[in-house]
């Protein structure tokens, strides 16, 4: 649905100053920005909602094992329109299987292979083919993995030989970046007064806490500063075992909250920061 505040936007950040005859909306004025202001928010509201549902469609769909949307991927072909399943490509397939095998093999390096495959593979869908997990049968959607309808095109045994030589994900997954911690996150304060937030650099390797501020962007190293204040926090309590516990409880409870809302799981470890110092 696109409705007249989404135009409105669109006209006003071109900056056409645009007057709307009908709603007696001068989105020159103060107030008629203000308005402007309320109806964007509400828009916006209403396309993450739309957004969140698509989510869970395709995530529900996935979960029977289903393709949820768009081409699938390079071995299998979809059946008719409505048809969600995965069905082996006869052609397709056995490239997939030969690159998996010539991988596999000491003897061929990954040029032999995009040499071979020259038109059909590039290099950045080679190194993703030989991490998808759905030639094993399995669904992986949205960071979610589920039983496949389709049929396996590689076996579990090569698929574990193949991980084992691939290189670590540099690009697209970044599992370093994922994995950290950030445990002042939402916490930190900078001494120009900004807040910092996380950041991380070299594929997810160093993790820092970033002022938000442009001109300033002063940046602390993230487990220098984690170290420092944990340390400080054995100094104001003497209780040591009581102390590593709360640590815990804290990257316990950070990371299992973390997929939900942020600013609610920065309250938490706000009040039991407090909990400890005072
Ligand atoms: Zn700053």
């Amino acid at each position: 649905m696109r409705d007249g505040a989404e135009i409105f936007a669109t006209l006003f950040e071109q900056g056409k100053g645009f007057i709307s005859a009908t709603e007696h909306l001068d989105f020159s004025t103060p107030s008629g920005r203000a308005m402007l202001g309320v109806m964007q928010v509400f828009n916006q509201f209403e396309r993450e909602q739309t957004a969140e549902n698509i989510r869970n469609k395709m995530v529900s769909i996935a979960a029977k094992g289903l393709w949820p949307t768009g081409n699938p991927p390079f071995g299998y072909r979809r059946g008719t329109k409505k048809d969600n399943k995965l069905y082996v490509d006869p052609r397709k397939s056995q490239i997939v299987k030969d690159i998996f095998e010539m991988y596999s093999n000491e003897k061929y390096n990954t040029v032999d292979i995009l040499t071979k495959y020259r038109g059909a593979i590039g290099k950045s869908l080679l190194f993703t083919m030989l991490r998808n997990r759905i030639y094993l049968g399995r669904m992986v959607y949205a960071g979610q993995e589920f039983d496949g309808q389709h049929d396996a095109i590689i076996s579990q045994s090569l698929f574990d030989i193949v991980q084992r030589k691939i290189p670590e994900n540099k690009n697209s997954s970044r599992p370093n970046a994922q994995k950290y911690t950030y445990l002042l996150a939402g916490l930190l304060k900078c001494h120009c007064g900004c807040s910092m937030s996380p950041a991380s650099a070299k594929a997810g390797r160093y993790h820092y806490y970033v002022c938000g501020d442009i001109a300033c962007r002063n940046r602390v190293k993230a487990e220098a500063i984690e170290n420092a204040i944990l340390e400080q926090l054995g100094n104001y309590r003497s209780d040591e075992k009581l102390l590593d516990k709360m640590e815990q409880e804290l990257i316990r409870a950070k990371d299992e909250f973390l997929k939900q809302v942020q600013p609610e799981l920065d309250c938490l470890l706000t009040y039991m920061l407090k909990l400890v110092f005072f």
